[in-house]
């Protein structure tokens, strides 16, 4: 479904450069739940950035469904639609309410009516738990609500592909359960799931595959199994049970 070629970023502070993507390469199947994990720093978050083209890599090619989207001619746009992303830090219209926020992409990329939209948006917020502030603004939540209601809005467009950038950072410990049901039904329906994420009830369940990075690099990949119990390097080894154990 994607095929991730040499991807690289490389970001050029002054006289410094920094490599925040090294060449790499994944190929992600439909269906697939793939786990990012890796050191703060290791570019995960620049790798999924890449990923949708909010932010353009130097070299290398993803290639979506067949179409390079790398490619200039491409209408990027139409792919977004298709791949969904939620980032550490929230992103809402200020001057619209929490469930404007949420109903805004249904309305206007899907051409769904206010009435549905208002219906499925409703529905999101309480499963994410914040039904009760649909009509509040974004700067009176909390950043923790906030990215909560970035979820609600991520998932309300159905997207074949999630591209998670540690959705559940940010939330208070008692809500992550709501966000981390939403995201196991979305992939039991057998959509594409590609996540950062250091979770232990992720990992745990419907992971299907590890990604280990560091330093812009994929040290490490495989099936979910094969990277907890048996991985080619120590330091994965060490990762995973601190992840796992704590
Ligand atoms: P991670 O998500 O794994 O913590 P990032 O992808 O955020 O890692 O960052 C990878 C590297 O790229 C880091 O060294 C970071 O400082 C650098 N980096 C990320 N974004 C930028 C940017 N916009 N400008 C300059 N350097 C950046
Ligand atoms: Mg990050």
């Amino acid at each position: 479904m994607i095929a991730i070629t040499n991807l690289s970023k490389i970001y050029q502070i002054g006289d410094e450069t920094v490599h925040a993507l090294d060449h790499a390469s994944l190929h992600v199947s439909e269906g697939e739940f793939v786990s990012i994990i890796g050191p703060s720093g290791s570019g995960k978050s620049t790798f999924l950035r890449c990923l949708n083209l909010l932010e353009m890599p130097t070299a290398g090619s993803v290639v979506f469904e067949g179409t390079d989207i790398t490619d200039p001619h491409v209408n990027i746009n139409k792919h977004r639609q298709r791949m969904g992303m939620v980032f550490v830090k929230p992103v809402l219209f200020s001057h619209l309410n929490i469930i404007e926020n949420v109903m805004i992409g249904m309305m206007d990329l899907k051409g769904m009516n206010k009435e549905n939209a208002y219906e499925k948006a409703r529905t999101l917020l309480a499963k994410v738990g914040i039904a009760d502030k649909a009509e509040a603004y974004p700067e009176q939540l909390s950043a923790g609500k906030k990215q909560l209601a970035t979820i609600a809005r991520a998932f309300s467009l159905d997207p074949e592909v999630l591209l998670l950038d540690e959705p559940t950072t940010n939330v208070d410990p008692i809500m992550k359960g709501g966000v981390e049901t939403l995201i196991k039904d979305y992939a039991k329906l057998g959509n594409t799931v590609v996540i950062v994420s250091h979770e232990k009830e992720l990992l745990n369940s419907v992971c299907d595959r590890i990604i280990y990075m560091k330093a812009g690099r994929i040290i490490e990949e495989g099936p979910k199994e094969k990277m907890i119990n048996c991985p080619e390097h120590a330091e994965v080894k060490e990762f995973l049970e601190l992840l796992l154990t704590s």
